[in-house]
């Protein structure tokens, strides 16, 4: 029960108008914490309900002041945005000023919101540091940082402005950090900044979130496209979220989609502001059924009830392949994560079968004609790389298609 967490009246009454009943796992554990002005690393991922666990408290927190005191810092602007969304929301209910800054669009308009007075910012490393450099905030007043998706800052190599952002804040301030996994890299910048962090692990998982299915399908590169194409239509899919590995196989497959007369949106980083933006509006409002994409998007994309997350190129980094299908099955919602496995992705396959301690079931389109001279048989290929696993026939047709993951948050 949300009452029971020490929550305002008034922060009660915006949870409730925005229909949450039961606080999620990480929010009956963090809020508490953060109320108590502890310094909190969580081990989450996006969907869990990370940002009102950190929203809420804070805004309690944040009493009358002036300028900046509340600082979050995020990897992407499609996250800056949503965590923007959740703040403003909430903040309508303690009368606090929130606003998210992000590269990619003007400077102006952001700076003179900026400069009419916020209370809690949203940012991406960048422009904040632009808008820093130019005397256009005051970061001297910040009393909580948060850093969240912190691996991902990492992969894209912002630590070092995060760490400039850092210098500008004062030393006696709260933190909360927030990772889907917890690299070496990551461990050693929670040494160094917080101060005796409470540790908290939600699913404890990589987490395939525990309702997703998941399942690989065999096939040749060359017939990716069909695949797809079959079986969004003879499924009648929809709400589907596809994966490609780069920009240009995501513009190709996008193309390729429209020609065929599905509906689809594009989102990557070459696109502008107002192109991604309009994508994931038109894909929530349901004037897309597909939705293409590249993995440095997959974790900003928070859209409800998308019903299949089908990777049509494995990831390289295999932790991409949590985030990816991290985006169905949101908030207890259920869905399907599906994996175009051609022979050259055997290896990627087996690493993410690593990370998240399951073998994933192999399923075959029915009705599909594959082309079997050069099948890729997934886990055939891994036993004969590896020599690790033991391959029979039957074992396949034994795999469920529901796997239980192994934790990747371990310390
Ligand atoms: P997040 O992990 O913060 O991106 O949240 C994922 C989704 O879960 C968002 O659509 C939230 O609105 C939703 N959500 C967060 N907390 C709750 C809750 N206690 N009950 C139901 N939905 C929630």
């Amino acid at each position: 029960m949300f009452e029971n967490l020490n929550l305002e009246k008034r922060l009660l009454k915006g949870v409730k108008s925005m229909g949450y009943n039961e606080p999620t796992p990480i929010q009956k554990e963090t809020i508490p914490l953060v109320l108590a002005g502890r310094d909190v690393v969580g081990c989450a991922q996006t969907g869990t309900g990370k940002t009102a666990a950190f929203i809420l408290p804070i805004l309690q927190r944040l009493g009358r002041g002036h300028g900046v005191r509340c600082l979050v810092v995020t990897p992407t602007r499609e996250l800056a945005l949503q965590i923007d969304e959740v703040a403003r929301y909430f903040a309508r209910f303690t009368g606090h000023r929130c606003m998210a800054v992000y590269g990619g669009v003007a400077y102006e308009p952001q700076v003179r919101r900026l400069h009419r007075g916020i209370d809690l910012l949203v940012a991406t490393p960048g422009r904040l540091l632009d808008i820093q450099r130019h005397g256009d905030v005051d970061l001297g007043r910040v009393e909580t940082l948060v850093l969240d998706e912190a691996d991902r800052m990492l992969d894209m190599g912002f630590w070092p402005d995060v760490r400039r952002i850092i210098g500008k804040l004062p030393g006696n301030r709260q933190n909360l950090l927030f990772s889907a996994t917890m690299s070496p890299q990551v461990l050693a910048v929670i040494g160094s900044t917080l101060n005796k962090p409470v540790h908290v692990e939600i699913g404890r998982s990589a987490t395939p979130v525990p309702a997703v299915v998941q399942s690989v399908y065999p096939v040749n590169g060359g017939q990716k496209s069909e695949l797809l194409i079959e079986l969004i239509e003879k499924r009648g899919l929809d709400r589907v979220l596809v994966f490609t590995r780069t920009k240009y196989r995501a513009d190709r497959v996008n193309q390729m989609l429209g020609r065929k007369g599905i509906r689809s949106a594009l989102i990557h980083s070459n696109r502008s502001q107002s192109q991604r933006q309009m994508a994931l509006d038109g894909f929530k409002n349901g004037q897309f059924r597909v939705l293409v994409a590249t993995d440095i998007v997959s974790r900003g994309i928070d859209v409800e009830n998308i019903s299949y997350v089908i990777n049509f190129d494995m990831p390289t980094n295999p932790e991409d392949y949590v985030h990816r299908i991290g985006r169905t099955a949101r908030a207890g919602a259920s869905g399907a994560a599906i994996s175009f496995v051609a022979a050259e992705e055997c290896e990627e396959l087996r690493s993410i079968e690593g990370l998240i301690g399951a073998t994933l079931s192999c399923e075959d389109m029915e009705g599909f004609s594959y082309d079997h001279r050069t099948m890729p048989d997934p886990h055939r290929e891994i036993v004969a790389k590896t020599r690790r696993l033991a391959y029979n026939g039957r074992a396949r047709a034994a795999w469920g298609s529901r796997i239980r993951p192994r934790p990747a948050c371990s310390r």
